[in-house]
């Protein structure tokens, strides 16, 4: 007798690369069996011909605790979400992990530590345009030890947010985590809309310390017309044995907040952004277009007003994501209901509705396969993102026929349609659309090294 049993269901398993019919019985929060036999739960599901596999792995998001972002994030069937990307986290990652182990959280929590923002303020950098003295780089190096310990996942880099980043800051930080075998994402260091330099940047921290490299949201930075020029780029380095992966949304148009200093009026005018392209999305002037007038207002007075830069070329999301080593991202943050991108509730309902079910750019298994087992594998997560006995059972059942995101611009927090029930740990968080349990979910310490240190 199982805690829950899924039955009827066709299970995707990532790792063998099948697909079958049959049952799946919950034990303790496992996976205890994946068979064709009849068995019996306490409580059973009917998956009636759906797809049960794996929980969704988001690699790249800014949940940070935020209850209502992880909820969005549970509605497309995300299990697992990445936070602390983009150079910003928090700075105490052993107590970030401590109140989600001591209350639960509603999905789970694997957590990057930030650079370019957190970090660097931390030590008392105040101009992103500066680079760190030698003693701000070894307090630096210090907390890093101490996040790497406490079981961060990784160092993610924000070098759009701090362009004077020496390399000797960049490289003696990626070099810490590539000696505890963690990845380092980055966020590039776009300086114009076509700043292909700024990926061959990211490229040579794998060359110069042995790095794992997650290249985030990739068309954001570079699906302007250079995708292609992007992904040679990436695969010439793979092909010389350095370990670049990278991950990507399903829209071309980014968020981010007014005050960064990719807004600063010579960046404008450098990557070619029209106040009319750029949407704020929070606030009072959320749903209206840049002007003047309040453009000025929000850089001086409420700095943190997040806003959408509308650019990209939309078949580059494809591309993009047809790449073996590309995973799907939401990059979602914490808003405000109402409020926000469509990301942080459309993403991969969006994902698999246009990559699998429209544009039959990827099969099922391989759209699966890039959701759950490569960003498990990415990160190290040896239990999850795998359906067989003794995993996880963080578990998504789904219709692929009619996964549909609803969320849009200007209807940003809109719940997708089309996924029937979301595990999280064995226990049921989500059942058609409504919570089902809000403290389900736990910290993902990572505590083993991913990869081996090679340099
Ligand atoms: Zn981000």
């Amino acid at each position: 007798m199982f805690d829950i049993v899924i039955k009827n269901g066709i299970l995707i398993d990532p790792e063998k690369l099948t697909r079958s019919k049959g049952n799946l019985g919950i034990l303790d929060g496992k996976i205890a069996t994946v068979t064709k036999q009849e068995i019996y739960g306490t409580e059973e599901f009917d998956a009636d011909g759906r797809i049960v596999c794996p929980g969704f792995i988001d690699i790249h998001g800014h949940v940070d605790l935020n209850s209502y972002c992880a909820e969005l994030s549970l509605h497309q069937g995300i299990t697992t979400t990445v936070g602390g990307n983009c150079g910003l986290s928090p700075l105490d990652i052993d107590s970030f992990f401590a109140v989600q182990e001591k209350n639960g959280f509603i999905i789970n929590q694997a957590e990057m530590f930030g650079h370019s923002i957190s970090l660097r303020e931390a030590v008392g950098i105040t101009n992103p345009l500066k680079p760190a003295t030698p003693e701000q780089l070894s307090r630096m190096e210090y907390l890093v030890e101490k996040a790497f310990e406490a079981g961060a996942c990784g160092l993610s880099l924000g070098l759009a947010y701090a362009p004077g980043s020496s390399n000797d800051e960049i490289y003696k930080l990626s070099k810490l985590a590539a000696r505890y075998g963690r990845i380092v994402s980055v966020d590039t260091r776009m300086r114009t809309s076509i700043d292909m330099y700024s990926l061959v940047e990211a490229v040579d921290i794998a060359r110069q310390t042995g790095a794992r490299v997650q290249i985030s949201h990739l068309v954001y930075q570079y699906g302007t017309g250079l995708i292609n020029e992007a992904i040679a780029v990436i695969n010439k380095a793979r092909a010389d044995g350095m370990d670049i992966r990278f991950d990507s949304g399903m829209y071309t148009q980014w968020a981010t907040h007014i005050g960064a200093v990719l807004f600063d009026e010579d960046s404008m005018e450098l990557n070619g952004w029209k106040l009319d392209d750029i949407l704020v999305i929070t606030g009072k002037y959320n749903g209206q277009r840049l002007n003047m007038d309040i453009y000025r207002e929000l850089r001086t007075n409420d700095p943190h007003a997040a806003v959408i830069v509308f650019t990209g070329v939309e078949d580059e999301i494809y591309t993009a994501l047809n790449h073996p080593y590309a995973m799907p991202s939401t990059d979602t943050g914490a808003y405000a209901p109402g409020e926000g991108h469509p990301q942080i509730a459309g993403s991969f309902p969006r994902y698999f509705r246009q990559m699998v079910g429209e544009r039959y750019e990827l099969t099922i298994m391989e759209a699966v396969r890039k959701a759950t087992l490569l960003p498990a594998e990415t990160l190290g997560f040896h239990t999850k993102g795998r359906l067989r006995e003794g995993m996880d059972a963080d578990l998504v059942v789904f219709d692929i026929k009619s996964i549909m995101d609803k969320a849009d611009f200007g209807l940003p927090d809109a719940k997708p349609e089309g996924i029937d029930y979301v595990f999280v740990n064995g226990k049921l968080a989500l059942a058609k659309g409504q919570l089902a349990n809000i403290a389900a979910g736990t910290a993902v310490r990572c505590t083993e090294p991913v990869y081996d240190y090679q340099i």
